[in-house]
Order: C-alpha cells, then structure tokens, then sequence
C-alpha cells in the first residue's frame, strides 16, 4: 500500500550509486575490513582558514535572516566580476543565482529551460545526476556516446546528428566528472558553429572543476561568441574551496533564465545558508590562486603519479591523462571473459567493481556514469592510501585468470 503511494515520477528514481558504495566501504570498514577508498567525489582537505574564520564572524553576528532568494548582493557581484575579470565575460550581479550547492543551480536551470518532452543532450559519460534531474524536469535525455578516441568529447558532427526540432538543452561538463577531459577553445567554437543553425538549443555548461585544472586555461562555452546569450554556467563552492558540506553553488544566464530559476527557487528552498555565503564571498575577495595553490598543487601530483604507474603497469586499461578534476575513468573490459580465483566470471565493470572491493579496494563501477566498461577511481585521498589502493588493484587484476 505505502509503496503505491509514491509518485511515479520518484519511484523510477535511482538513487547515486556512489552514495550506495560509500555505504558498503562504511558497512565492511564496521566489520573490521581493511578497506580503501578511491571513491570520493570530495577534496580531502579542510575548508581554507580564511573562509572558516569569515563564517565563525559570521555566526558571531548573531543574525540570521532569511537571505535574499537569489543570494547576497556582495556575492552575486563578485561572482558577476569573477567571470567577467577571468573570462572576459560581461555579466552583472542580475545574472547570477546563488543555490544551496550547483545541484541545486543545475535543477533551477533544466526546470527553467527545459518544456515535459523536450530533449536534453548528454554527453556519455555523464555525472550521475544529470539523468535523474532531467527526468525530474519531465525531460528526454539523449546520449551521446563518446571513447577515448576522442578523449571522452564531443565532435561536431556527432552534435550534429543528435539535434532535432525538439532539442532543448545540451549538456557540457568541464573538466568533467567523471574523465577529467576539458574542451579547448577550437573545439566549443566548432560545437557553436553546429549551435547557430539549432537557434532553440541552450548550452548549460557544469564549470564546478573550473579552478581544479592543472594544464592550460579553463575555457566556457559562454566565451563562444554565438553561445553567450544562450549558455547557462552552473558552477559552486564544494569542490575549489573544499566546502561541500557548506552546500554552496550558483548558475550565471541570461537575466529572463536567472529571474526564471530565482521564482524556482523562491518557491522551493528559499535563499541558501548565508553563513556560507559570506565565507564564500571572503575567499572570492582574496588571492584565489594563492588559496587554492596547495590544493591544486596536491591534486596534480597524485595525477602524475598515478597517470605513470597505470601507463606503466595498465596499458590496457587505457588510462587517460586528465587535465582537470580528480578522477581517473578506466576500461576495464580487457578483463571481461576472465574469472575470478573463486571461478566467479567476470563480464562487467559492475563485476570488476565487485571483485576489488573483496580485495580491499573501493571504486566506483563505469555504470552510473552511463559506461559498462569502465571504472572511476577518485584521487581526492592521500598518496598512501592511492599508493596501497594501486597495488591492491594491479595484485587483484593480476590475479583474474583467463
Ligand atoms: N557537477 C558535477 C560534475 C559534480 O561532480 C558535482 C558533485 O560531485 C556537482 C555538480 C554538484 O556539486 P554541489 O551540488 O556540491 O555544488
């Protein structure tokens, strides 16, 4: 009876396969395994002291107004002059909408934009969530397929083909969650270039690991000249300013898009926690370089590390030097068709996600992410334990017999 109270729009709802793994490494970590993560979507880093003390001033304060919908004007202009000052790009505080976490920021967006029906254009792979959130928006997703041929991007005429009169949205994700590959400057031109003859289609493009990049400048499809009036960037705190439990993020559009997902979110959550905010706008005001340098700096070098040891002892796992972000997206069907030590088959990257977990190693299977071939490893944990999470893996692949 209580199951069959539940709208059909949540009952198909999946829920994130990573939060299912992290229960499963907390459930075996109770039993007393040994096991380590490489599944976090989070850095492992504290919140910069200069934003920790910019929100303990904030409490002393003592008051806690409801904030304004859209966000404290300080922050929406500095985030307005962030964009403009790094990128060129000439928005104003009437732009941006500060959300409790880009998820948030995305939701407003699709629920904005996007009419029951309508298409919406989603690189595979994808982030967990966009699927889930399309189809809460009563959207069509659309896949499009990409390898490391194309280091897991986009081409042109692979947009090409996938747009109908019924397109609505695509979706880009730079540096992406979960391959860590970034477009250029050339190839978003030449997706705009596609763009211009499909006038109906928005591009949001989800920046949230704009500043995690260790090569080369980060580039928004906002910055394609044809795109900017019609590109939505979705972007937040959690991930550059290791606040994810501050839930902290904002989309910048064009003002009829930001008033749009300002009434969404007026009439569902309210304006976000304002302690956040004004720590968020502290570490906006500062040096960000000078902020984040350790962290990024950290990142980088675990991606090297890990990038030589897979190109030395995986090539077969075709690993791909990510440029942004801190995840590794590995193919593992070399091993489809081999067996386990225990005779179990192996024939998926759910299976071999099943499999390094019994031996000691927590990933995350290519499947949430829309690919059956592969699997994320995160490199936001320590070196040791990315050291000990290889060995594991490469001692357990070793291991599987053809
Ligand atoms: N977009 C991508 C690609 C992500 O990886 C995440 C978090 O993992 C988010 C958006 C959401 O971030 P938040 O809601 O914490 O700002």
């Amino acid at each position: 009876m209580i199951a069959q109270a539940i709208s059909r729009r949540i009952a198909r709802l999946h829920e994130a396969q990573t939060l299912g793994m992290a229960q499963r490494v907390r459930d075996l970590r109770a039993q007393g395994k040994d096991i380590v993560s490489l599944l976090l979507g989070e850095p492992d880093f504290p919140v910069p002291p200069l934003l920790q003390e910019a929100a303990i001033q904030a409490i002393r304060e003592g008051h806690a107004p409801y904030p304004p919908v859209a966000g404290l004007p300080p922050l929406r202009e500095t985030i307005a002059h962030y964009y403009h000052r790094t990128y060129g790009l000439p928005y104003t505080a009437a732009h941006v909408v500060v959300s409790n976490g880009s998820k948030q920021a995305i939701f407003n967006a699709l629920l904005s934009l996007i009419e029951p029906g309508e298409e919406v254009l989603v690189p595979v792979p994808y982030w967990v969530s966009y699927l889930p959130l399309i189809q809460l928006a009563e959207g069509r997703p659309v896949l499009l397929r990409t390898d490391h041929t194309t280091d897991y991007k986009i081409t042109p005429d692979q947009l090409e083909a996938a747009l109908t009169p019924k397109s609505r949205v695509l979706i880009l994700c730079s540096p992406s969650n979960p391959t860590g590959s970034t477009y250029t400057a050339t190839e978003l031109a030449a997706l705009g270039e596609v763009l211009e003859r499909h006038p109906q289609v928005w591009v949001l493009s989800d920046e949230i690991y704009e500043l995690l990049r260790y090569e080369g400048q980060h580039v928004s499809p906002a910055q394609v000249p044809s795109l900017y009036e019609r590109t939505v960037i979705c972007n937040g705190f959690s991930k550059a300013f290791a606040m994810p439990g501050w839930r902290l993020g904002y989309l910048i559009a064009p003002k009829p898009i930001a008033e749009a997902a300002t009434k969404v979110q007026g009439q569902t959550t309210a304006g976000a926690n304002i302690i956040a905010q004004k720590a968020a706008l502290a570490g906006l005001q500062s040096d960000l370089q000078t902020l984040i340098a350790p962290m990024v700096q950290a990142f980088r070098e675990r991606r090297d590390l890990i990038y030589a040891y897979l190109s030395q002892h995986h090539p077969e796992l075709r690993p791909y030097r990510p440029a942004g972000a801190f995840y590794f997206f590995l193919d593992v069907s070399a091993y489809f068709g081999r067996k386990t030590p225990a005779d179990s088959p192996i024939t998926s990257a759910d299976d071999i996600t099943e499999y390094l977990l019994q031996n000691g190693v927590a990933v995350v299977s290519g499947t949430g992410f829309g690919s059956e071939r592969h699997i994320r490893i995160s490199y936001a944990v320590a070196l040791t334990a990315i050291q000990e999470g290889l060995h594991r893996m490469t001692q357990a692949l070793r291991a599987l017999a053809l």
